[in-house]
């Protein structure tokens, strides 16, 4: 890393996005000023293919870790995995109040519940104004795919920063809240210094549909079928929840919920009262065997063929309560998020194999993104009018394209940034610019209960083994005459069945025993020079005969 000597200049604000450029996850920008830091969001992305054995990916805490103190809290957008899912491993490293609408709160609590955790929860509602230090954050009302979604327009010492989080214009959602566009308005009139905006759909034309309209085509769904449906769709899109329960009552269904995170968030927000369910239309999973097909309706998590998900469980036969028969309306309501397509056909596939029929985002108008279109972003421009704009939440491409739509709205060019994960942008009221030094965020692996211990290296070996598997190569040696006592073996795993390559491995000793056998002769005794040299030699002749390259651990005993 390059060390920069130069003495930060004062009094200038610093915008340091952490995650979120150049991919679609791990949402977390800090904004600095003198000794104070805010944090917007603190999500966590899910692991790309390369990473085998990974859970989860959060972002870089080490440059907030130098400058704890100066944390003065985080704001959270809204309640997605992608803005909130980082809180309870951030919670370990920072005691940090944290403020957000009363769901993604709840959301958060329920986490740190399961990590064993508390937190400094404040509970904040569109329209609050709270003051943070020099930061004076005002929360307002959006519309997403998930309710209580809220946009900040942080004052700062130099100007008013302006975050959408995630959004679309939905006129008229579900919970009969609109995003509150007269605020917007007058806060463009007062002056945006700098616009960070959500990009995921700005490759789109035209206009996101409103929620409304995936429920005119679950009701014909609902009309139509006599099956047992089964929904799977995102746990925290409560709207689209509320609509299938809703459907359910119309039609004369008992719901039953599966998966996990589904149950989770249907408790929480029946609890906070975001879901309404009338009394006896829901009964346990495990209870719904009486019911006939005509009557029920199951809804369950697993929408991005998430392997260990309720709905793939069920489509590979593995789940306790639901076996999928033929007749059965299987319903994904949801689109593959990008990456996730193959594992979602898989699923789709397995379904249809089983005889169920399967409705999915390419056939019906079953789901509509959460995320603003290249118009709905045109009105978010016209109206705040900033003077500095920043792409965020989305790939390069999304990035470049929302970019490009600002320039056609007359911004200049080199008046808006396309920044990557570790950039900082330093602003004064009339200038900004990208400063060269680079914070650490590169992406902190979690596998299991380890945070961060799976670096390169070990995702480098676990490539390996997934491709051409594992020789141990095993031996016994007289530490004083460095003689073979026992031994060469070879072991091995995800390589070449043994059994039928028997030769192969046979000749494959003899290579070990020859390298070793010159070690002998040449006095060769420090085992460390030993073991190359067996991994030297095994490894040049199982390419040669195999074209192979397994991963290859000699491991000596003494005797
Ligand atoms: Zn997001
Ligand atoms: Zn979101």
């Amino acid at each position: 890393m390059k060390t920069n000597f130069k003495k930060k200049s004062g009094n200038t604000l610093r915008v340091i996005p952490l995650g979120g450029l150049n991919e679609i996850g791990k949402n977390m920008t800090i904004l600095e000023y003198n000794d104070e830091m805010l944090i917007i969001d603190c999500g966590i992305s899910f692991p790309d293919d390369e990473m085998y054995g990974i859970d989860i990916v959060l972002p870089d805490f080490s440059y907030l870790k130098k400058n704890a103190a100066k944390i003065r809290g985080i704001v959270i957008t809204h309640g997605h995995e992608d803005h909130i899912g980082a809180i309870p491993y951030f919670l370990k490293n920072f005691d940090v109040p944290i403020y957000g609408t009363r769901l993604p709160l709840g959301l958060v609590n329920n986490k740190l519940k399961e990590h064993g955790l508390k937190g400094k929860l404040n509970v904040i509602k569109a329209g609050d104004t709270i003051k943070l230090g020099n930061f004076k954050v005002e929360a307002i009302r959006t519309t997403h795919s998930i309710a209580d979604a809220i946009c900040l327009s942080i004052e700062t010492p130099v100007g008013v920063v302006f975050h959408t989080g995630d959004f679309k214009i939905d006129y008229t959602p579900l919970d009969g809240e609109p995003i509150d566009f007269h605020r917007l308005a007058e806060i463009g009139n007062k002056g945006v210094l700098l616009l960070m905006a959500d990009s995921t759909n700005a490759t789109r034309p035209g206009f996101t549909a409103s929620e409304r309209t995936v429920g005119r085509a679950l009701e014909n769904i609902f009309r139509d079928s006599k099956s047992r449906i089964i929904i799977a769709t995102f746990s925290s899109n409560v709207h689209r929840v509320q609509r299938i329960i809703d459907n359910a009552v119309k039609f004369d269904r008992k719901v039953a919920i599966s998966g996990r995170s589904m149950v989770n968030v249907a408790n929480l927000s029946m609890e906070l009262g975001y879901l309404k369910v009338p009394a006896g239309t829901l009964v346990d999973i495990n209870k719904i065997k009486g019911i006939p097909d005509k009557n029920l309706v199951i809804i369950t998590t697993g929408s991005q063929g998430e392997p260990m998900s309720a709905l793939s469980r069920m489509a590979a036969a593995e789940h306790k309560a639901v076996q999928i028969k033929k007749g059965d309306m299987v319903i994904l309501s949801s689109s593959p998020i990008p990456g996730n397509e193959k594992t979602v056909s898989n699923v789709v596939n397995r379904l249809y194999e089983k005889g169920a029929e399967v409705i999915y985002s390419d056939i019906a108008d079953i789901h509509v993104s959460g995320h603003a279109c290249e118009e709905e972003l045109k009105l978010f421009h016209v109206l705040l009018k900033p003077k500095y704009f920043v792409p965020v939440h989305g790939e390069y491409r999304h990035l470049r394209a929302h970019a490009a739509l600002a320039e056609n709205l007359r911004m200049d060019s080199k008046d808006i940034f396309i920044l990557k994960n570790g950039n900082v942008l330093e602003m004064t009221p009339n200038s900004a610019k990208v400063t060269n030094e680079e914070i650490p965020s590169s992406p902190v692996l979690v596998d299991g209960l380890g945070v961060g211990d799976v670096g390169n290296i070990v995702l480098r070996d676990r490539k390996l083994l997934s491709e051409s598997g594992l020789i141990i190569v095993v031996a016994a040696i007289d530490r004083a005459s460095g003689e073979v006592a026992s031994g060469p073996d070879i072991i091995s795993r995800g390589f070449v069945y043994v059994r039928e390559n028997e030769d192969l491995i046979e000749e494959a000793r003899a290579v070990v025993a020859k390298a070793l056998d010159k070690c002998m002769r040449e006095n060769v005794k420090e085992w460390n020079t030993m073991k190359s040299a067996v991994r030297d030699a095994l490894r040049n002749f199982i390419y040669e005969k195999t074209k192979r390259s397994p991963v290859i651990l000699p491991i000596f005993m003494e005797v």
